[in-house]
């Protein structure tokens, strides 16, 4: 099973990757592991990426789609993948169609996890971080015994200056003027299910189980 996962900011997209990477052992990836790996092991492919990345300028979509296409067939695992921050782009996710049509790339399914706004600005503004040893807390998911004080180290905790409401909501809204190309693209295929991440974890996952376990 060849996955894509899509989810914005606070919306629990680490957790749910790792649960179900356990549950359908397939390999994870993300673009990042990919650049690294090419880059590392010099290919030639990782070499024209890097020479982009040290001008400081994007890598262009052939060089990425190529270097995904490269990375995913050297795969030792085949029981599928779950792509993490690719396709990122309507223009990434139409070339990813045309190289993996025939073959065992293809997308079978898109999870996109939804939140909303105030599940968002309950999670993320109630975050708290030690100075110390950057443990985090929660005001009250998970609160230090001591208010303002780490209970593994004693540092203090505090709050990061990008966690308020307004920043919040133009991130949001950023990631979903950003990923709606390239879901309405996928939803057109019939691939897309979307989960409301709003949820505890506990509901997500089996959500994300029941979406990804149903016939397209
Ligand atoms: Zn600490």
């Amino acid at each position: 099973m060849n996955i894509l996962i899509m989810g914005g900011p606070g919306a629990g997209k680490g957790t749910m990757s790792e649960k179900i990477v356990e549950e359908y052992k397939i390999n994870h990836i993300s673009t990042g592991d990919i650049f690294r790996s090419e880059i590392g092991k010099q290919t030639e492919l990782g070499m024209k990426a890097k020479g982009y990345m040290d001008q400081g300028l994007l890598v262009p979509d052939e060089v990425t789609n190529a270097m995904v296409k490269s990375y995913l067939e050297m795969l030792d695992n085949k029981n599928g993948f779950l792509l993490d921050g690719y396709p990122r782009t309507i223009d990434q996710a139409k070339a990813f169609d045309e190289m993996s049509k025939g073959t065992s790339l293809v997308i079978d399914k898109v999870l996109a996890l939804d939140i909303s706004l105030d599940e968002l600005t309950a999670r993320v503004t109630g975050r708290r971080l030690c100075r110390g040893c950057s443990e985090i807390y929660h005001v009250t998911n998970k609160p230090s015994q001591k208010e303002g004080i780490c209970d593994k180290c004693g540092g203090e905790l505090y709050q990061r200056k990008d966690d308020t409401v307004e920043s919040l909501k133009v991130r949001l809204e950023e990631y979903r003027t950003s990923t709606m190309p390239v879901l309405e693209y996928y939803r057109k295929q019939g691939l897309v299910s979307v989960i409301d991440a709003s949820q505890s974890i506990e509901d997500v996952w089996n959500d994300t189980r029941k979406a990804l376990e149903a016939e397209v």
